[in-house]
């Protein structure tokens, strides 16, 4: 039986960057502490706290006098770096660098004078840290339908989180640069409002639906491996269900029935952008260990 992951599933490189650096601070036998989860997967803050990394909130940050704390890949917003500094806390600062880009460029938008509109989660870790740029101003919508909210009777610029889908935020775009056009018309005003739409998904994320949709069509069954709290991970399972319905979703190992390869030629493993590779890879063995004991009744 063949037993394939999928190459263009787990983590992404940001978040890869973020460990990476979580792990350094570790090595050196410092105590670390992550404002937030560092990553939507219980196996992978399993792991890392087994190094001693430990998973705070910010009101901790009033009782943490002079810690190291870690930044996430999701970013924060400025007033989160302000606290640190009155209480003397050390930030490792993971921010992933695609978002802190987007975070620099809302900020130089923003203290231009232009309205910020962001297509994007209003409670998600990142998008709070990006509104945090326009000392809490922005507008942020999740759909077409919440575009009520934008008055176009200044310059406005559209941004969006990261993770977002490409199809909603071109239709939120063409959505406002529609009203700008009717209110041009309307009001007969000589000068246009200034409307732009920067698109700030992550090249790592958009585009990945299609490639999982092939590769669960690719194989007789699939397992998608994530934690059962990631988001991302729902989304992505579903679209592997649809492709093929002998998906399971599992978050580790001791979930995997055996009976669900019976007769398989080619088992497939994938997951969310959270999903540890090594956690896949441990699944892999154990599934081609199984195997060769001739536990699976294979082709
Ligand atoms: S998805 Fe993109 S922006 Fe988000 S952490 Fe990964 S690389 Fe960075």
């Amino acid at each position: 039986m063949r037993v394939e992951i999928d190459r263009s599933s787990g983590f992404c490189w940001g978040v890869v960057r973020t460990v990476e650096i979580a792990e350094r601070e570790l090595a050196a036998g410092r105590k670390l502490y992550s404002l937030g989860d560092i990553i939507h997967n219980p196996m992978e803050i399993a792991r890392l706290r087994e190094q001693g990394l430990e998973t705070i909130t910010h009101a901790d940050l009033d009782r943490l006098t002079g810690a190291t704390v870690l930044v996430r890949a999701h970013g924060e917003p400025p007033e989160t770096f302000r606290k640190a500094r009155e209480r003397g806390i050390t930030i490792v600062d993971a921010t992933c660098p695609v978002v802190t880009k987007v975070q620099e460029r809302i900020r130089k938008f923003y203290l231009d004078g232009f309205q910020v509109v962001i297509f994007g989660k209003k409670d998600h870790a990142e998008v709070v840290g990006l509104v945090g740029q326009t000392n809490g101003e922005a507008i942020v919508l999740k759909s077409v339908a919440e575009i009520d909210a934008v008055t176009l009777d200044r310059k406005t610029v559209l941004f969006s989180q990261t993770t977002m889908d490409k199809p909603t935020f071109h239709a939120i775009r063409d959505a406002l640069a529609t009203r700008v056009k009717e209110l041009v018309v309307a009001t007969m005003e000589d000068e246009a409002v200034e409307f732009h739409a920067k698109d700030t998904i992550c090249g790592q994320v958009s585009g990945r639906d299609k490639k999982i949709r092939e590769f669960a069509r690719a194989h007789d069954v699939v397992l998608f491996v994530a934690g059962k709290h990631s988001s991302n991970g729902k989304v992505l399972y579903e679209i592997v269900r649809s492709e093929n319905p002998r998906t399971h979703f599992v978050e580790d190992l001791p979930e995997v029935d055996w009976n669900w390869f019976e007769g398989a030629c080619s088992v497939g493993i994938t997951g969310a952008t959270s999903t540890p590779q090594w956690l896949m890879e441990t699944i892999q063995n154990a599934i081609l260990q199984q195997s060769s004991n001739n536990t699976i009744h294979s082709h």
